[in-house]
């Protein structure tokens, strides 16, 4: 079969033909329908090989975390399942990897479980091929109505944006504003929720025109440059001097930290997603116990953000603007990504 894979450290994944792989006790085989790309996937060919030892992944894997398919073959000795599966089903595959049995899987934050440090797609064999192995049948959401080729970005783009709303919820009844920063695949999802599961102002921001459109389209109330000098400025302006109940930012520069925390109101929410690397040049203390702001931060959304995401999408309320890909051009997928030309998600096809 073909797959698209990390073959050494520190050098681009590459297209090539493998076994087709048998799945074993317990291990259930899917046909891939469909595979989004992340922002994280790029970073992949950047990662040294220490990540190895530090979070047990091996060289070589398949790309790709955002995987929707069929059903193709149960390996024996399926158990502690109680559905059935059927060869031809259509599913989404949960995003992130958790065991069912730690104590975060126990309260509802899989997305926390240690299993994720390596998951599939990032240090074991992902969707960027003919077919998939699970090792269980624990990441599968079987689709009643929906494409599973388009279905992968609800797994990761749609679940991890749907993790931040549900991190703010509480904060943004209504007279309340909301911040979005970067309106791309996983921001153009969380103005959609916000849209839906709250009565709050939305504002947004974001580098690209383009991007600061479809935000419009996709329900904001407003939509800024975000290389507007004086944002914070700006934003605490169309807050009548108050400022915003939360902010999920999808960037976490410098920049985008800073401006979140200087037009934070009392009592806030700051959702940091984006692994952008970013750092709060001022002590902490004073930026944020005054205004009684809370920070959180996380990677991926739960099995159950994962089902919501689903459900809505099955409603039809959620837009998933995709451009498909063919697995041999999965290169030119990437490089789009990289040069931040999508509106959506590419998704790659085999
Ligand atoms: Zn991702
Ligand atoms: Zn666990």
């Amino acid at each position: 079969m073909r797959a698209f894979r990390m073959l050494n450290w520190q050098e681009p994944p590459a297209l090539e033909e493998i076994d087709l792989p048998e799945p074993g006790p317990g291990e259930i085989r899917i046909k891939v329908a469909g595979n989004g790309l992340c922002q994280s996937d790029l970073h992949m060919p950047q990662l040294p090989a220490a990540m190895e030892e530090l979070m047990g992944w091996t060289m070589p894997f398949t790309l790709g975390h955002e995987v929707g398919g069929w059903i193709d073959k149960v390996g024996r000795e399926l158990t502690g399942d109680k559905r059935r599966y059927e060869e031809g089903q259509p599913v989404a595959i949960v995003s992130t990897r958790s065991c069912g049995a730690c104590l975060e899987c126990d309260a509802g934050f899989d997305n926390t479980c240690d299993s994720n440090r390596r998951g599939r797609g990032y240090g074991m064999n992902g969707g960027i091929a003919d077919y998939l192995i699970l090792e269980s049948s624990r990441p599968i959401i079987p689709l009643s109505g929906l494409d599973p080729k388009i279905a992968g970005p609800y797994t990761d783009a749609g679940a991890t944006s749907y993790h931040a709303v549900a991190q703010v919820r509480d904060k943004l009844g209504s007279g309340r504003t909301v911040l979005v920063i970067g309106a791309g695949g996983l921001g153009g999802f969380a103005i959609q929720f916000l849209k839906i599961l709250t009565q709050a102002r939305i504002l947004v921001t974001d580098l690209d025109a383009k991007k600061r459109r479809r935000a419009k389209e996709l329900g904001a109330d407003a939509s800024l440059d975000g290389a507007m000098a004086d944002l914070a400025g700006e934003i605490t302006k169309l807050t009548e001097g108050r400022g915003v109940d939360a902010v999920l930012d999808f960037v976490g520069s410098d920049v985008t930290i800073a401006t979140s925390v200087a037009c934070l109101a009392k009592l806030a929410r700051y959702v940091l997603v984006g692994a952008g690397e970013g750092r709060l040049e001022m002590p902490l203390f004073g930026a944020l116990a005054s205004k009684s702001i809370s920070v959180t931060s996380f990677i991926g959304g739960t099995i159950a953000d994962t089902r919501a995401v689903l459900a809505l999408a099955d409603r039809g309320l959620l837009r998933n603007d995709v451009e498909l890909f063919d697995i041999a051009d999965a290169q030119k997928a990437f490089e789009k990504l990289a040069r931040g030309e999508l509106l959506g998600r590419a998704v790659i096809v085999p």
